[in-house]
């Protein structure tokens, strides 16, 4: 069924009976000539370009709980492409490209908002840093702006630009940058991917893979054997443990990343803003509520909730630099597990193991790359090859000193 004005319309008048599930919920094959492990936002636009993109049909994505459940439901809904280094600044202005045309591509209201991201800028020395950084955006196709802090004031009065620690002197947009409803972003492409055929099984745990003489045959999952001839894996924050299954020990590590949502206001916040002097992030969600997050709970952890002291930590962040949030009422709070690499910067790659492929260490950054990842990692399972835009995002970068150390903060997962 199309989605359309009219189709809305068409059901109003006839009481609603007409509209069907979104997706279908088959039993699964015995075999599958592609298995995607994951129904989070990567797995599912991976089905989706496989069967849109590549012609592939027979493809199952096997989801351990419900779809939406991970953290594409979870995410502080940020999109952009303000990256610095030639391994991701093509990448991520690919997946920004295929945000401006997803709504019509795949046929479903994502509420995708170009309201614009505004990294501010408190020292002359962060000046210099985020002019070459819009600089490179620039040369990369992507759209950069450096702001004045009177630029700024017009935008964001409410700010506190005399901060006697962190003042305002600036800021760097990207106009093309800012949200996207995450859970509609999974219901977008698990629906477009069933209609062209892809099986997507919800409660179906992938507990083991079935390899022989280095080649993966399969899947076992809590609901039997699944033969696939391609296995891929996108299970985000489990990347470890389910790859661990396998026989690999990767270079991620998975920490808790909590976000917040306060009571809603009238529009405040026009765009995204991050706090350039402390880890601190925001914008407001069209209901009104302030949407907001910062760092890392600091510790390994597979649990989806996070602790106080790191609440603590995000409301100064928020209030040096917004000191009217302190008078707002913060209504929910909730975490998902992140796979941290140990340079920041994803991984899209096969295994050495015949017909087993790998996409992970998303970190803080995944659901902006969510159309990108799915894209690439479709290309690599159905051609072998990896897509121009993500030739940097191997395993061996580390073995050969090839970091994408995109904030130059070292091997150390929770920095980056
Ligand atoms: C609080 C928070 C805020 C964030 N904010 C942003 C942001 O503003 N912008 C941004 O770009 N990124 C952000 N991120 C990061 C982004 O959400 C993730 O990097 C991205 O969503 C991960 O990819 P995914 O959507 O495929 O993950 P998920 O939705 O987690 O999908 C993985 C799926 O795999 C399933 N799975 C795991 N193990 C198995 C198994 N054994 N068998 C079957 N299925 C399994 C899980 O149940 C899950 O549904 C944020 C993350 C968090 C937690």
């Amino acid at each position: 069924m199309r989605y359309s004005g009219f189709r809305v319309l068409q059901q109003a008048l006839t009481g609603h009976k007409g509209w069907q599930p979104a997706w279908r919920d088959p039993a699964p094959k015995p075999r599958y000539d592609i298995v995607i492990i994951g129904g989070g936002g990567h797995g599912l636009a991976t089905a989706y370009y496989l069967a849109r993109q590549f012609g592939q049909a027979n493809i199952a994505v096997l989801e351990k709980g419900w779809i939406g459940g991970g953290n594409v439901g979870r995410n502080t809904t940020i999109i952009r492409s303000n990256y610095m280094l030639d391994g991701n600044e093509p990448f991520y202005e690919f997946s920004l490209k295929l945000w401006e045309g997803l709504e019509q591509d795949f046929n479903y209201n994502a509420m995708v908002s170009q309201r614009g991201i505004l990294n501010l800028i408190h020292s002359d020395a962060q000046r210099d840093a985020f002019t070459r950084r819009g600089n490179a955006m620039i040369l990369n196709g992507a759209d950069a702006e450096l702001l004045t802090a009177e630029q700024v004031r017009r935008e964001y009065p409410f700010l506190n630009f005399d901060n006697a620690r962190f003042p305002i002197k600036g800021g760097l947009a990207q106009r093309r940058g800012g949200t996207v409803r995450h859970d509609a972003v999974a219901w977008g492409y698990a629906r477009g991917a069933d209609s062209r055929g892809v099986d997507i099984i919800q409660n179906c745990e992938v507990t083991g893979f079935r390899i022989e003489n280095g080649t993966c045959l399969g899947v076992e999952t809590s609901r039997g054997f699944i033969g696939a001839g391609k296995v891929g894996v996108a299970v985000a924050g489990n990347s470890s443990r389910m790859m661990a299954k396998a026989g690999m020990r990767l270079p991620i590590e998975s920490h808790v990343l909590q976000a917040f949502v306060t009571e809603g206001l009238k529009p405040v916040l026009p765009g995204v803003i991050t706090f350039g002097a402390g880890h601190f992030y925001c914008s407001q969600s069209d209901k009104g509520g302030l949407v907001f997050g910062g760092d890392l709970d600091g510790y390994n952890s597979y649990a989806q909730r996070g602790n106080l002291p790191v609440v603590e930590d995000v409301a100064e962040g928020g209030m040096a630099l917004f000191p009217g949030l302190g008078r707002v009422r913060l209504l929910r709070m909730w975490g998902g597990i992140m796979d941290m690499s140990m340079d920041g910067s994803p991984i899209i790659d096969r295994t050495h193991i015949d017909g087993l492929y790998f996409n992970g260490g998303w970190c803080y950054g995944g659901f902006k790359a969510t159309p990108a990842s799915g894209w690439c990692f479709a290309h690599l399972l159905a051609t072998d090859t990896p897509h121009p835009t993500a030739t940097a995002y191997r395993f061996d970068r580390f073995k050969r000193g090839r970091m994408i150390d995109e904030k130059g903060m070292g091997a150390q997962p929770n920095l980056h």
